[in-house]
């Protein structure tokens, strides 16, 4: 039977988001599950299984007709093992994931860190389209990011290159989750943005943040653009350090795009004019006159898209 589809599975804390897609990424079919993480590694595994499973059964295909499975998962892990390492929201510890997948569906597996799954998403059918080298970095509550060299996604000797969050921009800067000091993470996230401004708060300073009871980086940003000084200074710093990340990364990879996705950068021309202006200081002309820093097109199914795009991908690379 010629195989004319795939499977995405996004695997995060909270829930897993499986889609069967056409070879050309359109989205037939979606489910989303929770992933009971508490129960543990095996019981997720059952959970991704009856995802797929459930997904056959509700679009009527059958299992010679998919030609791969894409999984994206948080990291760190080895995509050529197919070995989850660790992850911080869900039980994993050196867990083998993709074997059983492929002993129970025969249908080869691959897996790629969320970061990963979503360049590749935005590379085949996002911001990153018709470009052959290209950075994705999101930024949420951490700093992840993943790179396409020559039409391929990078993955580096263990699988976890582009960890670009936890590259050092201020030595002596505040400790990071990871053990390291002044990592672009805890400098420029959108918790790093938050925790900064309440810092301020706290130690007295005037804003009209003050009036709210909690104050994340979406308050930060709000007030910004009615121009609370307070929260002005705060994204300054903050998004100076990212740009400073972005245009390390322009200057190492000289890439032709650099997508930028997650929670923070939908507070939109705040942040892009600033990143601009430090990869306008900091860069050669050649780098930055040909290299564009803008927004993801996929914004919310950049998971599940990537992890279908990670599967046309792969397939694709196979024959
Ligand atoms: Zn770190």
């Amino acid at each position: 039977m010629e195989k004319q589809y795939v499977i995405g599975v996004d695997l995060g804390g909270t829930k897993i988001s499986t889609a069967l897609a056409e070879l050309n990424g359109n989205i037939l079919s979606e489910n989303t599950i929770p992933t009971n993480a508490k129960y543990g590694e095996e019981a997720v595994l059952s959970r991704i299984i009856y995802a797929i499973e459930r997904i056959l059964e509700v679009t009527g295909k059958k299992v010679d007709e998919i030609k791969a499975i894409g999984i994206g998962s948080p990291g760190p892990l080895d995509s050529k093992k197919g070995v989850i390492i660790e992850t911080p929201n869900i039980p994993f510890k050196n867990f083998q994931l993709v074997r059983p997948i492929e002993d129970r569906f025969e249908i080869p597996t691959y897996l790629e860190n969320d970061a990963n799954a979503a360049a590749i998403g935005e590379f085949m059918f996002g911001a990153g389209k018709n470009t052959r080298n290209m950075v994705y970095i999101t930024v949420s509550t951490g700093i992840g990011a993943g790179a396409i060299v020559e039409g391929r996604i990078y993955r580096g000797n263990t699988c976890n290159a582009l960890e670009l969050g936890h590259s050092t921009i201020l030595p002596d800067g505040p400790r990071c989750n990871c053990g390291n000091y002044g990592c672009l993470e805890v400098l420029s996230s959108g918790t790093a943005i938050a925790r900064v401004a309440n810092e301020h708060l706290k130690a007295g300073a005037d804003s009209s943040l003050k009036n709210y009871e909690v104050v994340t980086s979406y308050e930060v940003f709000q007030e910004a653009k009615k121009g609370d000084k307070l929260s002005l200074d705060v994204l300054n710093k903050c998004l100076q350090y990212l740009g400073i990340g972005i245009a390390n990364i322009i200057t190492i990879m000289d890439p032709e795009v650099v997508v930028l996705g997650g929670g923070v950068s939908l507070a939109g021309d705040i942040v892009f004019d600033r990143v601009n202006k430090v990869v306008g200081e900091r860069c050669f002309k050649v780098l930055r006159e040909n290299c564009r820093v803008v927004p993801a097109a996929l914004g919310k199914q950049s998971g599940v898209v990537g992890s279908v795009a990670l599967a046309i991908m792969e397939s694709l690379e196979d024959k």
